[in-house]
């Protein structure tokens, strides 16, 4: 008999990943984000992402983002550190990383020629795992070379457009989970393809559906919220598979928690941040 490859992500699965923290836990015991986010016009994306974060029990949150997000980022997180590129507008050089225990890239951050240096630095240097999303998945899709160095054990979070430019056009749904797969194995990496039925493929070659969710989160800033909740986790050391099972569920049930209440057309990206308590509570 086969062993099984796929998993339904039913509400015992991630109770059973969340750790307890210890009654002498400091902020030094659950982990320094990095998140490197932003460009002119788009730090809303790196608000979302930071907050989603810090709701998801990381210890310390540094924020690095262009010169124009630095009083944005002060005021509308004051919990996070913030580093500035020399740039205003994007980001252009890589920080120094060495302290972090796991770095998120990708929201709102644009696809300047100098963050693609940025971004390609990063994939060669990096100690770290990482969260990969949105531009910084764009970039990567456009260059054979970042794709092969992807580090082994990262997570990319790509909605199916995104998909689609880092795997190829599939036909159906059935043939993208194919080429979910062959991604996930060929680059050693795990892939969070979000939808309506977020799948996680793994390099393992498993698959694993989340149960949670609904169209209320069809709106802008959502997916950011996502990368900032699932590199938290990866900061509190949690295993990059066990980082997406539970990354996935809270979103979705924060998202439900946030409809109970308001409904799916005034549901906000923000709104899921503000249930993610709430959702974490479930689980205890
Ligand atoms: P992004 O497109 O990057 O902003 O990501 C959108 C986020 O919202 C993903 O986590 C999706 O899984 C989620 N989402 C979008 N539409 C739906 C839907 N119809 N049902 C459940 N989740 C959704
Ligand atoms: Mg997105």
């Amino acid at each position: 008999q086969s062993p099984s490859t796929h998993f339904y992500i039913s509400p015992e699965v991630p109770a059973k990943i969340l750790k307890i923290r210890p009654k002498y836990g400091h902020k030094g015991s659950f982990g320094h984000a990095l998140l490197i986010s932003g460009s002119y016009g788009k730090m809303g994306a790196t608000v979302l992402s930071s907050r989603a974060c810090l709701r998801s029990g990381v210890g310390l949150l540094t924020v690095y983002c262009p010169a124009v997000g630095y009083n944005i980022l002060q005021t509308a997180v004051p919990e996070a550190m913030t580093l500035t590129d020399p740039e205003d507008n994007y980001t252009s050089q890589l920080p120094d990383i060495t302290t972090y225990n796991a770095i998120g890239i990708g929201p709102g951050l644009g696809k300047e020629a100098a963050t693609r240096e940025l971004v390609s630095k990063l994939l060669e240097t990096t100690k770290v795992p990482l969260v990969i999303d949105a531009d910084a998945l764009n970039i990567i899709s456009e260059n054979e070379n970042f794709k092969k160095s992807i580090p082994e054990g990262s997570i990319l979070t790509p909605h199916p457009k995104e998909f689609e430019r880092l795997a190829g056009k599939a036909q159906n749904d059935y043939y993208r989970l194919t080429l979910l797969k062959d991604f996930c194995q060929q680059h050693n990496c795990y892939v969070v393809l979000k939808g309506a039925h977020t799948c996680i493929g793994t390099p393992e070659g498993t698959y694993y559906f989340n149960s949670t969710g609904n169209p209320g989160m069809a709106t802008g800033g959502t997916g950011d919220v996502l990368t900032g909740i699932i590199t938290a986790l990866v900061a509190q050391q949690y295993s990059p598979l066990e980082a997406c099972i539970l990354g996935v569920y809270l979103h979705g049930l924060a998202g439900d928690l946030a409809k109970a209440n308001l409904g799916e057309q005034a549901l906000l990206a923000s709104d899921i941040v503000s249930y993610l308590g709430q959702a974490f509570l479930t689980l205890n």
